[in-house]
């Protein structure tokens, strides 16, 4: 079976469930592959997200593991790429990349938003979205 990049993967996620935000982390692995691993989003509101350490805690100690990257935190929203107020803040307390996706006419859109501590250059964030595995 041909595996899905990560941008199909994602947009198939997004359209299956169009109601609430999206969040989980795209990694990196040693040999290239990147993989999107989901966290449970425990925010009642459909336009905002909320996750816990332990979930963030869960994903480090995989990524240590396995040897691999977390190259960014991803959620999505409703119509914008754009950060929301909320988002503004808790990215300044963030130690990851984030990366907003939504569906834009049924088509995935997202934005790289950059780390400060980090370095890692948006054409090759682009690059791996969008060609996959
Ligand atoms: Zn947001």
């Amino acid at each position: 079976m041909m595996k899905l990049s990560i941008a199909d993967l994602l947009s198939r996620v997004l359209k299956s469930e169009p109601r609430k935000e999206i969040t989980g982390f795209l990694l990196v692995h040693r040999n290239t592959t990147q993989e999107f691993i989901r966290v449970k989003n425990l925010s009642s509101n459909c336009y905002s997200f909320f996750i816990t350490d332990q979930d963030v805690d869960a994903i480090k100690k995989y990524a240590s593991k396995n040897s691999a990257i977390i190259y960014a935190f991803i959620h999505s929203h409703h119509e914008t790429t754009y950060m929301s107020i909320n988002d503004k803040v808790n990215f300044r307390l963030s130690e990851f990349n984030w990366i907003i996706i939504t569906l834009y006419e049924n088509e995935l859109k997202w934005q790289f938003y950059p780390n400060k501590q980090e370095s890692i250059n948006k054409e090759v964030i682009n690059f791996i979205l969008l060609n996959g595995l």
